[in-house]
């Protein structure tokens, strides 16, 4: 039974390279491939000089069909954090078509869209960045990023401004180096083996944990998965024995 993990974090022990191997002997393989992991964005140079290391709290990010709720920290890098972690298959997907993934950022979850422009029209406050600040609690990083990125009529300009405090795209360039990534995706295809983890090519050898390519977003999912894989076989095990 071969449980060797995927192909980050060699540190630990888990690096990848028996999957030369198991392609040795006839097995599907697929390049390993970042998940869970922080993503590439350039930045205007400012204002990453401002605010690297500033988490962004409390918002969704979406990509494709998928929305994520949490938080994310911006990095020199990119992006990294909870909020954008389990968007990874719909941003490797995009990345792979289009060699660049447009996500959104919203700020205000709970705030619709309507709520949002309200507040900014029917403030007392007449500077824009005061109504931001006050009505809508914005942080200053997340204020810096609207001035930053939008022009100044449509900084000023409550409706426009509503939209992208719901919707602010950025757009992500590639995902983070291999080993730095918490998962990998790849490893030995799904279907090299059985519903009981069976190696078609080798019977009575057994493959399960992050070494298949399947994939689950961090904070618990992938974990959870690699134990009930193995209560499953060992289950399975001591039925046949
Ligand atoms: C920094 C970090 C944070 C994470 N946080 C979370 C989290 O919060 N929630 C979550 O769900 N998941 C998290 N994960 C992912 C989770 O830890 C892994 O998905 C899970 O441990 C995979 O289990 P596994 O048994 O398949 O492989 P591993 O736990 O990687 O174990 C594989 C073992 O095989 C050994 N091995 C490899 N090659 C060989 C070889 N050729 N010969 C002998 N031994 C070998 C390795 O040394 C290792 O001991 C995190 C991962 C990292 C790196």
């Amino acid at each position: 039974m071969f449980s060797l993990g995927g192909g980050s974090w060699k540190i630990t022990g888990s690096d990848g390279a028996w999957l030369k191997t198991f392609e040795e002997k006839g097995i599907k393989t697929i390049p390993f491939k970042a998940s869970n992991c922080a993503f590439k964005i350039d930045w205007n140079s400012k204002f990453i000089e401002d605010n690297e290391g500033i988490p962004l709290k409390n918002i969704t990010i979406s990509c494709a069909n998928k929305k994520q709720k949490g938080e994310a920290v911006i990095t020199r890098f990119g992006l990294e954090g909870n909020a954008i972690y389990g968007l990874s298959p719909q941003i490797r997907a995009q990345l792979k078509l289009h060699n660049k993934a447009l996500i959104y950022i919203d700020f205000k979850p709970t705030f619709t869209l309507e709520n949002v422009a309200s507040k900014i029209k029917n403030s007392n406050f007449k500077n824009t960045t005061q109504i931001l600040k006050k009505e809508l609690k914005l942080s200053p990083s997340q204020i810096t990023l609207l001035k930053t990125y939008l022009s100044k009529d449509s900084y000023l300009n409550a409706e426009i401004i509503s939209k992208y405090i719901k919707k602010f795209p950025l757009e992500v360039n590639d995902l983070s180096i291999l080993d730095e990534a918490i998962s990998t995706v790849g490893g030995i295809d799904i279907n090299a083996v059985d519903t009981n983890f069976q190696l078609h090519k080798i019977p009575n050898q057994f493959c399960l944990g992050e070494m298949l390519n399947w994939d689950a977003p961090t904070g618990g999912y992938l974990l959870q998965a690699c134990a009930s894989n193995g209560v499953f076989l060992a289950k399975y095990l001591n039925k046949i024995d």
